[in-house]
């Protein structure tokens, strides 16, 4: 079995020396337990976090330890009378090829139907990405049809299952992401009306701030934020009365950059709703959400990218390219 353990704590930006790839033996499967071949890995933003030593919402990935991550594949022997030889399932494998599941444990394992909804979905759209888009929309941003939105990391793994949503909500969704390819995908396949390439104002509050106010001639009502620091001041200041905002990722600070809020006071002038959520914790949304995302997968109309990387070994390198946006969608890890 091919693993990638957490070698060091990065200093700031994280780095391929920070992890190690080992080679292990399985050891024999005990009753209750089941061996699982994962075939694909899921990258996300939140294993940065678990990288660091500080206190966060999740505990630290400890040193020497295989990394944590959600996984994909099929059960290859069983010691457990619900799962058998074949079946596909979901859990939380980690960074390696193979994993030994103790199946007796409530939710460590669920078994999916690819009939509709291709494998690797389960990890994106129709996973835990796509319930943290639903979460945001429906509990904390909770629009009207006709209402304005905006996202950030638009044309992500998060984004992407937030623009099919509030489609399909009666919403005008205004997308903000990074370059020309992603904001023409966003147009062209995600369903968005209009999507705002932030990189083109380098910085500039008040000229991203301009550029919202074209694309969203009635002010936002709703705002899904993935990024913070100045996009989040932009998106501030077109903020309309009694607006929500889903404060769902920071990841503009996920390297340890300072993100300073620079206009607190609209909070109150225009009498904003911010609330900061943790998909993991709303457990009982799961079954409502997942059903909605799959049949908008069914359907058709939600059918976003996927950048995969080949093989194990690629996988640290293709981690550090999400953070930094060379992802166009969910970025993922085939390994077999
Ligand atoms: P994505 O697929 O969106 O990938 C990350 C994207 O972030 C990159 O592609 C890049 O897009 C964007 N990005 C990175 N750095 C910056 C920056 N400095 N400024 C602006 N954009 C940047 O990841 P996910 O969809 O998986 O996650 C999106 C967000 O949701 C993250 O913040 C994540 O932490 C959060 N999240 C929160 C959860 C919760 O329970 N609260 C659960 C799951 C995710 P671009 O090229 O457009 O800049």
């Amino acid at each position: 079995n091919t693993q990638i353990l957490l070698a060091s704590r990065p200093q700031g930006e994280a780095t391929v020396d920070n992890f190690q790839l080992v080679v292990t033996e399985t050891p024999p499967l005990q009753e209750g337990q089941v061996l699982v071949r994962h075939h694909y890995l899921s990258l996300d933003p939140y294993m940065r976090g678990r990288m660091n030593a500080g206190k966060s919402y999740a505990p630290p990935q400890p040193l020497g330890e295989v990394m944590i991550g959600a996984t994909v594949g099929e059960v290859v022997e069983s010691r457990h009378p619900d799962y058998a030889v074949g079946d596909q399932v979901v859990g939380m494998g980690g960074w390696q090829e193979y994993s030994v599941v103790d199946a007796r444990q409530p939710g460590v394992l669920r078994k999916v139907d690819t009939r509709q909804v291709p494998l690797s979905y389960y990890l994106g759209a129709v996973g835990m990405p796509g319930v943290t888009a639903w979460y945001g929309l429906v509990k904390i941003i909770a629009p009207k049809a006709g209402d304005t939105l905006v996202v950030s990391a638009a044309t992500g793994a998060v984004g992407s299952a937030f623009a099919a949503l509030a489609k399909a909500r009666g919403c005008r969704v205004v997308g903000i992401a990074g370059g020309s390819e992603k904001c023409r995908y966003a147009l062209d396949e995600l369903g968005f009306d209009a999507c705002i390439d932030y990189k083109l104002h380098q910085g500039d509050t008040q000229s991203l701030a301009r550029v919202l106010q074209q694309d969203c001639p009635q002010g936002i009502d709703g705002y899904f934020e993935n990024v913070g620091g100045w996009i989040m001041d932009a998106v501030m200041l077109r903020m309309n009365a009694f607006s929500r905002m889903a404060l769902c990722g920071m990841i503009a600070g996920y390297d340890g950059q300072p993100l300073p809020m620079s206009y607190p006071a609209l909070i109150l002038t225009q009498r904003m709703r911010l609330e900061g959520f943790i998909v993991s914790e709303h457990m009982d949304v799961w079954p409502q959400a997942l059903q909605e995302l799959t049949g908008l997968v069914a359907s058709g109309k939600l059918r976003p990218r996927e950048t995969i990387a080949q093989g194990l070994a690629a996988a640290p390198e293709a981690f550090l390219g999400m953070l930094k946006g060379r992802n166009l969608g969910k970025q993922l890890v085939k390994l077999i």
